[in-house]
């Protein structure tokens, strides 16, 4: 778990590692330009955002509502719907399933709900063989790592690095092409979900009016996980569901444009339950694991519920100028970038993640780029607010507040000083808190007052 110290002295150590920021800028770089390719399919891109964000904030408003109504439908063709309040006991219930159905074999797609869990670890402990399906998953799996970023796993790597942890593993020659640790990749996958007896995956949206599973994937793992005749458990959020297929329309290519660039992502699926007895293939049993753990807590928030709306698509933090600099792993948090910031602090408590709404410039980046309106950049600014309210912040931050305060309100005491008194102190006093790479901007020999009473002013 990060606090704010470790928080610090990570980002001054990352920020300034040159190879670090050369694969996101070259990453990130790709993104973009996809990015502006995918957005030209839309005449009026502004419009669909505001119709997803519609839809998603009144999905968030009446969960209650359509969630029954998933679960309701969902349980009709002989799908079971677990729900769990948080991860102790949504990993309970895995356990139960695990040992009900004998599972020792599990084939998983990407999912940041199982992050959530850490349910890669929870399985080892229980001596069951999960496999990470996703190429970017597989690759951070291999290394012993978590996920980067929720949508490109293994962003902080290069191929040169790949070919190398593929060669320490599997002996895999150390310039293998990108295409070659694919097709390695693809042979050793298709072992492993020929002998798994259990497939687990996410849900990119579970869709109340007809109790499906919307999954969206490039890669084809998720749905060949399904196809496994076994069992197959779906974690998923709470805040996930939309109110109709129709709504896949808008969402899927939203989804995809914003996540990847593309004009819509490779495979979708749409899953109604286990196999029917007319149906050749598909898992004997299904199991919906529909997870609050913290969700709630944003709910019960009057500005920040907006946040549930999320779609997952990563873009608030490619374009987020801390992101680029500091990255994921630094956040020491499931999710990341200005979304993470957001929600971090409710779902895993204020006083541990605070600080977290505090790494950003305000920019406004995050909230232009979400294609479903979130105004990610406000609600850092209720964050801070309510982190201060509840009296989370140093103590020394809250004195300089208090002496800012006093001194911006009256110009008589701003000016009590002269500009050199003013630099001599500054220099002495306050250039640690500037940051030890930043050198203090000078105050000039004369404020704008005195300037504009000398009609200085150009
Ligand atoms: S907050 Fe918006 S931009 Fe960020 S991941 Fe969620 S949907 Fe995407």
């Amino acid at each position: 778990m990060s606090n704010e110290f470790d928080f610090k002295k990570d980002c001054d150590k990352i920020a300034f590692d040159r190879g670090h920021r050369a694969k996101l800028k070259f990453n990130i770089g790709k993104y973009d330009l996809a990015v502006k390719k995918g957005k030209a399919q839309y005449s009026n891109l502004e419009l669909a955002k505001d119709r997803a964000g519609l839809i998603k904030y009144r999905a968030v408003n009446d969960l209650e509502k359509y969630l029954v109504e998933f679960e309701a439908k969902f349980t009709t063709r002989g799908g079971k719907v677990i729900w769990a309040q948080d991860a102790k006991e949504a990993l309970k219930e895995i356990e139960q399933i695990i040992r009900k159905f004998g599972i020792k074999r599990v084939v998983k797609s990407k999912s940041m709900v199982s992050e959530e869990l850490e349910l890669n670890d929870f399985l080892k402990k229980k001596s069951v063989n999960s496999v990470e399906t996703d190429l970017g998953e597989y690759i951070v799996q291999l290394a012993g790592e978590k996920p980067y970023h929720i949508i490109t796993p293994a962003m902080h790597k290069n191929r040169e690095e790949i070919a190398l942890l593929f060669n320490q593993k599997f002996g895999l020659d150390k310039e293998a092409s990108a295409s070659e640790i694919t097709q390695f990749v693809r042979e050793r996958l298709r072992e492993e979900f020929l002998s798994a007896d259990c497939g687990i995956t996410g849900a990119n949206f579970i869709v109340a009016d007809s109790g499906a599973i919307a999954l969206t994937e490039n890669e084809g793992n998720a749905i060949r996980s399904l196809s496994n005749k076994g069992v197959h458990i779906v974690i998923v959020g709470i805040e996930k569901v939309l109110p109709s297929v129709d709504d896949l329309d808008l969402f899927w290519p939203l989804l995809a444009t914003h996540g990847s660039g593309q004009e819509l992502t490779v495979y979708n699926s749409l899953v109604y339950g286990p196999r029917q007895e007319n149906e050749t293939d598909g898992p004997s049993e299904m199991f919906v694991i529909l997870l609050d753990n913290g969700r709630t807590n944003v709910l019960a928030k009057e500005e920040q519920r907006v946040a549930l709306a999320c779609i997952r698509c990563g873009a608030c933090l490619n374009g987020c100028p801390v992101y680029k600099n500091i990255g994921g792993y630094t956040y020491g948090t499931t999710y990341t970038g200005p979304i993470g910031a957001v929600i971090e602090p409710h779902l895993n408590g204020i006083e541990n993640f605070s600080h977290l709404s505090f790494a950003s410039s305000l920019c406004g980046k995050c909230t232009e780029v979400c294609p479903v309106r979130i105004p990610l950049h406000k609600l850092l600014l209720a964050n801070r607010r309510e982190a201060v309210e509840a009296g989370f912040m140093p103590g020394n931050w809250n004195t300089g507040m208090k002496v800012s305060k006093t001194l911006l309100k009256k110009r008589r005491w701003l000016d009590l000083l002269s500009a050199n008194q003013k630099n001599f102190l500054l220099k002495y006093f306050a250039a640690g808190l500037w940051g030890k790479r930043r050198e203090l901007p000078s105050i000039a020999k004369k404020n704008f007052y005195q300037l504009w009473k000398e009609n200085k002013l150009d």
